[in-house]
């Protein structure tokens, strides 16, 4: 058992040099997601960098938002000499990392104002976790929406997808639902005894935007 703890200590040791944070200085030459910009080493190379703990919106698959991170993110950065602390870089060779101007932890603050989710996978802290609950109490740019702002990593774009509520209906995970039947306008619990016929399980929204009511009876 002791050798086993020993060789497993060991090698958390070795893991943990080879991660040791690495710094370096970049120039930001371009902003292509609110999470991510494109950059220039001091020996003039491309280098692809995604901010570490943080998710932006899905530009590309037309999520709401996602325009206005990376206009955030191009304020703060475009044409800036940034420090780059990281640990490690995915498969393409894109690092991901904290990035810092200035003293300015610039992560934190896209997720503070509330352009960003913080992503946990891809590195976490307090001060994130704690930056996105007050910008959410806050109602800070995407917090302040009136629909439930929906996480880029469950985001699959398409116009059905816009709340949460969708995204559970989705995943079969649907808590609201509610049920309609034939020759009838209401919708209704599911034990109702208004209920015969054709009955179907719908959400509660889809009901209401079928201008379906609800029941006076079972009160749904
Ligand atoms: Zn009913």
């Amino acid at each position: 058992m002791k050798t086993a703890s020993v060789t497993i200590l060991i090698i958390a040791c070795v893991l943990n040099s080879a991660q040791a944070a690495t710094e370096i200085k970049v120039r930001v030459t371009s902003v292509r997601a609110g999470d991510m910009i494109t950059t220039l080493t001091s020996t003039n190379v491309d280098q692809e960098i995604k901010l570490a703990g943080v998710a932006a919106p899905k530009v590309l698959l037309k999520q709401p938002y996602g325009r206005r991170a990376i206009k955030a993110l191009s304020n703060k950065l475009l044409g800036e000499t940034i420090t780059v602390i990281h640990s490690r870089s995915d498969m393409m060779g894109q690092i991901i990392g904290k990035v810092m101007l200035d003293g300015r932890w610039i992560n934190q603050e896209m997720v503070a104002e509330g352009h960003v989710w913080h992503d946990p996978t891809t590195a976490t802290a307090p001060e994130l976790v704690e930056a996105q609950q007050a910008a959410r109490t806050g109602r800070k740019g995407l917090w302040g929406d009136k629909a439930k702002p929906v996480a880029p990593w469950k985001w699959t774009g398409g116009k059905g997808q816009a709340t949460d509520e969708k995204w559970k209906e989705k995943a079969g995970k649907n808590t609201d639902a509610v049920y309609v039947a034939e020759r009838s306008n209401k919708y209704h619990r599911k034990k109702c005894r208004r209920l015969r016929e054709g009955v179907k399980e719908v959400s509660r929204r889809r009901a209401e935007k079928w201008s379906y009511k609800p029941c006076s009876i079972c009160k749904p």
